[in-house]
């Protein structure tokens, strides 16, 4: 059973029709990615999924159950972690209280600690950090610190929004490692990109999502074989 499936999602913005029937499915363990031009409706798909936008049709499934009425808070505690796009840390707080911010669904200060232990194991640049305001690290520390705080819930699933938006390629490589240990670790990960070349270098399975529709979908080496995914999306002729 896939642990999110997405059954012929509309979205409206007023009269403007964002997404026009988007069916996809995320296996457990997996990293799948959606890839996908300025405008195509990535970031509508997954504030959908996160409950911050309602649909106007179709249906969200998360571990079986029916989440396309639920609300975003709701949906977190179910293991649903979303890292949105432009990372929107808090700039005024320090790295250790952006963390704290991250794990606001859990009462239990226990779990809180053995959390930040666990995210600091991962991200020891962090650790050293903690009390460094969050609006002096560098682009690649914020984004770290923005994928920290989406794992401090403890999720089964994080969504990552155009996590290389912005940086270099050097700091880039460095996050999509990052990106490859949270999954060894056991997460599944749905990974929003418009650096095609990238996330399908990472993922199990991609789909491309065009003007609010699946365009085409498969393996990341079918994809990566695809004529007009590779002209449009990887720059090779
Ligand atoms: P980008 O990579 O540039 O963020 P995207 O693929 O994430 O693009 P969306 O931001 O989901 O695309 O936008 C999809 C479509 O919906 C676009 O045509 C956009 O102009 C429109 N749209 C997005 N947000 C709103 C809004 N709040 N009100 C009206 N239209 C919107």
């Amino acid at each position: 059973m896939a642990l999110l499936k997405i059954d012929n999602l509309v979205v409206h913005y007023g009269k403007i029709n964002a997404l026009k029937g988007v069916s996809l499915e995320i296996d457990e363990g997996s990293i799948v990615t959606l890839i996908g031009a300025n405008g195509a409706g990535k970031t509508t798909l997954l504030n959908t999924l996160s409950g911050v936008i309602k649909s106007t049709e179709g249906k969200i499934y998360f571990k079986g159950e029916d989440i396309t009425d639920y609300h975003s808070d709701h949906i977190v505690r179910m293991g649903l972690s979303h890292v949105p796009e432009g990372r929107k840390i808090f700039s005024e707080l320090t790295v250790e209280e952006n963390l704290i911010v991250g794990a606001y669904i859990l009462n239990d200060k226990t779990r809180i600690k053995s959390n930040i232990e666990r995210v600091y194991a991962l991200f020891p640049l962090l650790k050293e950090r903690r009390k460094q305001i969050g609006g002096t690290l560098s682009g690649g520390e914020q984004q770290m610190l923005a994928i920290a705080r989406g794992l401090m819930s403890d999720p089964d699933i994080l969504f990552l929004d155009e996590p290389s938006l912005g940086l270099a390629p050097l700091i880039i490589e460095s996050i999509f490692n990052f990106i490859k240990e949270i999954n060894k670790q056991g997460k599944t990960v749905f990974l929003v990109e418009q650096n095609a070349y990238m996330a399908l270098r990472i993922a199990n399975y991609g789909y491309v999502l065009e003007t609010g529709k699946v365009f085409v979908e498969g393996t990341t080496e079918k994809l990566m074989n695809n004529d007009q995914v590779r002209k449009a999306y990887l720059g090779i002729v």
